[in-house]
C-alpha cells in the first residue's frame, strides 16, 4: 500500500512516498530559513505563499524519483491541523484535489500524530502503548501512545513550549533563525554550569513543563553582561535538559506498561536532549526510541506513514473536512481543561 504524504503547517514544504512495509520510496523537505530569517520567525502570511509556490513542484519530484505515478498511489495523507492555518489549507487542499482528481481515499492526518507515530516508521518492534515525550516548536507533551488515534495525555507545557524556549533564547542571545540548531551549535563550546538558571517545576508532582521564566532567566542573565554567550547557551540548554529528565522521570513511573520510552518533535533533534533522555529510559528498564534526525523535524514521511497507519484502521476522511490550527491529540483533555476543571 503506497501513500503520499504532504505537509504544511509550518515553515517547511514537504512531501513524502512511504508504503506500509515502511519503506521511504522518496522524500523532500523545503525550509523557508531566507524568507524568514529577516524577521527572525516564521511569518504565517509568508509561508502560506511559498507553501503554494512550492509544494506542487515538490510533489512532482517525489513522484518521479520513485518511478510512480498518481495512479499507483493508494492514499493521500495531508496534514489538516494544527498549525498556521494558511499554511495547513495550502495542504489540504492540494490534497483534497489530488485524491479527487485520481479518485483515491483522503486521510486528513493530525499533524502531532504524525509526530507520534513517526517513531514506528523506523522501528517496527514498537509495539503500543509507549510513552511519548513531544517536544516541538509548538508543544511539549508527554502522552501515552495506546494505538492509533488513542491518546492519554499526561502532560503538557502550561506557558512556552521547549522548541519556542530554544527560538526566543536564540533570538535574545543573537543567533537568529531557525534557533534549536544554533543553540546547540553554540552551546557546544560553553559551561552548562557558567550560569545558575532556574529548573521551573522540577521536583513537582505532576509532570507538567514549563519554559516561559527560563526564558527570561536567560534575558537577565544575558543584560548583566557577566556571561558569554556560548555558556549562556550550554547553561539554557543544560535547564532544558535537566527540566525534561526529571519530568519524563514522574511519567515513567506512572506508566508502567509503557513498552518504552519514545522522544519525538524537532526538539528530539538535540544531542544533549537525547543522550540524557537515554539514560532516564535505561533506568526505568525501558528501550529508548528516538527517530533519526530528519524525521524529528517536519517532513513529509511521517504525515505519510500517519496515513498508512490510519488507513490501515480504516480512518479516511471526507472531502469536506476542515482544516483546523487548533487539533488536541487528546481531545477529551483538552474538554475537561477547556470547561475549568
Ligand atoms: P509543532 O510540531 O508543535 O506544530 P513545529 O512543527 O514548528 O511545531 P517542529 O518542526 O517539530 O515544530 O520542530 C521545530 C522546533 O524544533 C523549533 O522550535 C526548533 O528550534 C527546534 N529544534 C530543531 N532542531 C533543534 C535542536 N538541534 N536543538 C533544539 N531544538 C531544535
Ligand atoms: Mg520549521
Ligand atoms: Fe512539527
Amino acid at each position: 500500500t503506497l501513500i503520499l504524504g504532504l505537509e504544511s503547517s509550518c515553515d517547511e514544504t514537504a512531501a513524502a512516498l512511504v508504503d506500509s512495509e515502511r519503506r521511504v520510496l522518496a522524500h523532500r523537505v523545503a525550509g523557508q530559513e531566507a524568507e524568514h530569517r529577516p524577521y527572525g520567525g516564521v511569518v504565517p502570511e509568508i509561508a502560506a505563499r511559498a507553501h503554494v509556490d512550492r509544494l506542487v513542484p515538490i510533489i512532482e519530484d517525489v513522484l518521479t524519483e520513485a518511478g510512480v505515478s498518481l495512479a499507483d498511489v493508494d492514499a493521500i495523507a495531508a496534514t489538516a491541523g494544527p498549525g498556521l492555518i494558511g499554511g495547513v489549507m495550502v495542504g489540504l487542499v492540494t490534497g483534497k484535489a489530488l485524491a479527487h482528481a485520481a479518485g483515491k481515499p483522503l486521510v486528513a492526518v493530525n499533524h502531532l500524530e504524525g509526530h507520534a507515530l513517526s517513531p514506528r516508521l523506523t522501528d517496527a518492534s514498537l509495539a503500543f502503548p509507549y510513552l511519548l515525550l513531544l517536544v516541538s516548536g509548538g508543544h511539549c507533551q508527554l502522552l501515552l501512545v495506546r494505538g492509533v488515534s488513542n491518546y492519554r495525555r499526561l502532560a503538557t507545557t502550561i506557558d512556552d513550549a521547549a522548541g519556542e524556549a530554544f527560538d526566543k533564547t536564540a533570538k535574545l542571545l543573537g543567533l537568529g533563525y531557525p534557533g534549536g540548531p544554533a543553540v546547540e551549535r553554540v552551546a557546544a563550546g560553553g559551561d552548562p554550569r557558567g550560569v545558575a538558571l532556574p529548573r521551573p517545576l522540577v521536583g513537582s508532582s505532576e509532570p507538567h513543563f514549563s519554559f516561559a521564566g527560563l526564558k527570561s532567566a536567560v534575558a537577565r542573565a544575558a543584560a548583566s553582561g557577566e556571561h558569554s554567550v556560548p555558556d549562556l547557551a550550554a547553561s539554557f540548554q543544560q535547564a532544558v535538559v535537566d527540566c525534561l529528565v526529571d519530568r519524563t522521570r514522574i511519567a515513567l513511573a506512572a506508566c508502567p506498561e509503557a513498552s518504552a520510552f519514545v522522544v519525538a518533535g524537532g526538539v528530539a533533534a538535540n544531542g544533549a536532549i537525547r543522550s540524557a533522555l537515554t539514560g532516564v529510559a535505561a533506568r526505568f528498564g525501558k528501550p529508548f526510541i528516538a527517530p533519526p534526525l530528519w524525521l524529528c523535524t517536519d517532513n513529509g514521511a511521517m504525515i505519510a506513514w500517519a496515513g498508512a497507519e490510519r488507513l490501515a484502521a480504516g480512518l479516511t476522511d471526507p472531502l469536506s473536512i476542515a482544516a483546523r490550527p487548533r487539533w488536541p491529540l487528546d481531545e477529551r483533555a483538552e474538554a475537561v481543561r477547556g470547561a475549568g476543571v
